[in-house]
């Protein structure tokens, strides 16, 4: 199954891709984390993405659809994917509808002040890059693979603000899927596990 997720920064999304993916053998294609790769990594990418992201900007259209459009390229996409973090806008989901079929559009949804509540607690792994949240972490490590945790530039305060200003979902892409019969909204609950009962009672119709 070919999978989008969509929805605030903080939603959970990329937690649920995780879990999805775990369940289903899935590929796990974030773009805020082949971002972070690069930028960590000092590449040319990151080099050039890097002011975007620190100032909670999107990076331009035409460095982001195509590194998606590589990546889905790649054989361990043929069984399917789980997308997290694109489509952003409008132009991004048309893009993407010239490479790839999607089966669903799931937006994992959560009101602004849980958002800033949950982005000023969120801890990331350096090890495997999962997200986690201050209340759920044991010794200051993370739950999947025992790597020590770091808060993510854009995560402090106000970086928050301008991504949440800067980056809420439009309503046209949501239109874009709904149009084509394929979207689904999921209020996020709160624990991730109750979340994912939700969303996967959409995906188990599709297995
Ligand atoms: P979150 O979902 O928590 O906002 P991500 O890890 O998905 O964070 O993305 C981090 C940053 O990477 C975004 O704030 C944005 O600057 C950039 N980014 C990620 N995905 C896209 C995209 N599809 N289009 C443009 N910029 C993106
Ligand atoms: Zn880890």
């Amino acid at each position: 199954m070919r999978i989008v997720l969509l929805g605030p920064p903080g939603s959970g999304k990329g937690t649920q891709a995780n879990i999805i993916c775990e369940k289903y053998n899935l590929p796990h294609i974030s773009t805020g984390d082949i971002f972070r790769y690069n930028i960590a990594n000092q590449t040319e990418l990151g080099k050039k993405v890097k002011s975007y992201i620190d100032s909670g900007s999107l990076v331009p259209d035409e460095v982001t659809i195509e590194i998606v459009k590589d990546r889905l390229m790649q054989d361990d996409c043929k069984v399917g994917f789980v997308l997290d973090g694109f489509p952003r806008n409008l132009e991004q989901s048309k893009a993407l509808d010239l490479f790839a079929n999607i089966d669903k559009a799931i937006m994992i949804d959560l009101d602004d002040d849980e958002i800033v509540r949950r982005l000023s607690g969120r801890r990331m792994c350096r090890k495997c890059g999962n997200p986690t949240h201050l209340d759920w972490l044991v010794n200051n490590k993370c739950e999947k693979c025992g790597g020590d945790v770091y808060v993510r530039d854009d995560d402090k305060e106000d970086v928050v603000r301008a991504r949440l200003e800067k980056q809420k979902l439009p309503q046209n892409v949501i239109d874009f899927y709904r149009d084509k019969g394929i979207f689904e909204r999921v209020e996020a609950d709160e624990t991730k596990d109750k979340t994912f009962v939700k969303v996967d009672r959409i995906l188990s119709k599709l297995a």
